[in-house]
């Protein structure tokens, strides 16, 4: 008998940053591919200690039932982030990539248009497929977005978001400048349209200073997505959006039929940690740890590719964009570098079109200085080999 699936999941593809995460467990792999935090990071002590205290203190109405938005303690301590911001307009997800499924489940009917950055986090771009909208993209550069092909697209298509990661970009880097980041926001509000800003890796800056977010630029056209992801631990699911209290209202409706809250236990944590002050105090630790990171992979790229490819150094995140300008394909540069024992993500997966591409994305905090250097060393055997040199 014939399974009868909906044509959102027999049309979609399986994420290949999965796929090579499977290969690179598997194998002994360097691998550049994840989006991985460092384990050895995580902070267990302090989760173990105030994991502890809840049991003391709390009753058993800790594991009740309770509201969708969260935990108000955290989210008291969340607003604080942002300009003029109270709870009510704060609320608590299953990690980010929840928020982003809300804010689908919440604003997208079929057909509808959205417009996303060129090239774009992976797996928004799988979930924004599943909605059965058409999307458009506006050229990314380590300037910002491209706000003359932007306008176009708002004006011509009334897109009903524009998503983007404007603060050390998943695949690139990049982060827009100040400049871009007004003329995005008069573009959103001349015509109408939500920015969905999602700034996972916002906290680690290892140079430079930061820059306004769009939440507090254009409130009341935001809706801006966090984690603890990358500062705490991935496992806890938590994020949170920060929007205008009647998009909240809407997307708390929304969560409610999806997962009817998140589990407090980890809120509680994460409520205690910002209090305390210890969660500002890790994310110091976490960006002493990547910055020699960072600088390793720079260092090694210089090295052994010299000028025989380009990229932009990150001033914070995890990742960094490689053109790989004298390889045509970088999906072909992939195949032979697994074979030489390193893996990173070819470019061409995270643009909309999924056209062929001379980008990869590498990722460093995941790896040891020592992998780094290695695995650097073999990606450009592997760039040799595939010129015929
Ligand atoms: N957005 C971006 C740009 C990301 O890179 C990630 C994680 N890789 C997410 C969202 C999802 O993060 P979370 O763990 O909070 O769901």
């Amino acid at each position: 008998m014939q399974t009868k699936f909906a044509k959102r999941v027999t049309t979609a593809s399986r994420s290949f940053t999965r796929t090579i995460l499977d290969l690179t467990a598997q194998n002994k792999i360097i691998s550049f591919a994840g989006g991985l935090p460092d384990a050895a990071l995580f902070p267990r002590d302090a989760i173990e200690s105030h994991a502890k205290t809840l049991f003391e203190t709390q009753d058993n109405r800790l594991f009740q039932y309770s509201n969708a938005s969260g935990v108000e303690a955290l989210k008291v301590e969340i607003a604080k982030k942002y300009l003029h911001t109270t709870s009510a307009q704060i609320m608590l997800t299953n990690g980010s990539q929840q928020g982003l499924d809300l804010v689908c489940k919440t604003f997208l009917d079929e057909k509808d248009c959205i417009v996303v950055e060129d090239p774009s986090y992976l797996a928004a771009l799988g979930l924004f497929h599943m909605y059965n909208v058409t999307i458009k993209a506006a050229p990314l550069s380590s300037k910002g977005v491209d706000t003359e092909v932007l306008e176009v697209l708002f004006k011509e298509h009334s897109p009903k978001f524009f998503y983007t990661i404007p603060i050390f970009q998943n695949p690139t880097g990049y982060s827009y400048t100040l400049e871009n980041r007004h003329e995005v926001a008069r573009l959103a509000q001349k015509y109408n349209v939500i920015l969905l800003e999602d700034s996972p890796y916002e906290a680690l800056r290892y140079d430079g200073i930061q820059t306004t977010a769009f939440a507090d630029l254009l409130p009341e056209l935001t809706i801006a997505l966090g984690t603890f992801s990358k500062t705490l631990a991935p496992d806890f699911r938590i994020g949170w959006m920060k929007a205008p209290q009647e998009i909240i209202s809407a997307l708390t409706l929304c969560k409610e039929s999806t997962d009817l809250q998140n589990s407090k236990f980890f809120q509680h944590i994460c409520a205690k940690m910002m209090q305390s002050g210890e969660l500002e105090e890790h994310t110091k630790i976490l960006i002493e740890y990547y910055r020699p990171k960072r600088d390793a992979m720079v260092d090694a790229l210089h090295k052994y590719f010299g000028d025989s490819i380009e990229f932009v150094v990150p001033e914070g995140g995890m990742f960094i964009w490689v053109n790989f300008k004298k390889c045509a394909d970088s999906m072909k540069l992939f195949d032979v570098a697994i074979n030489k024992g390193v893996a990173f993500v070819p470019g061409s997966v995270f643009f909309a079109d999924k056209r062929i591409s001379t980008y990869g994305r590498l990722n460093y905090t995941n790896s040891s200085l020592e992998q780094i250097e290695e695995g650097v060393k073999a990606l450009y055997t592997a760039y040799r080999e595939i010129q015929g040199a």
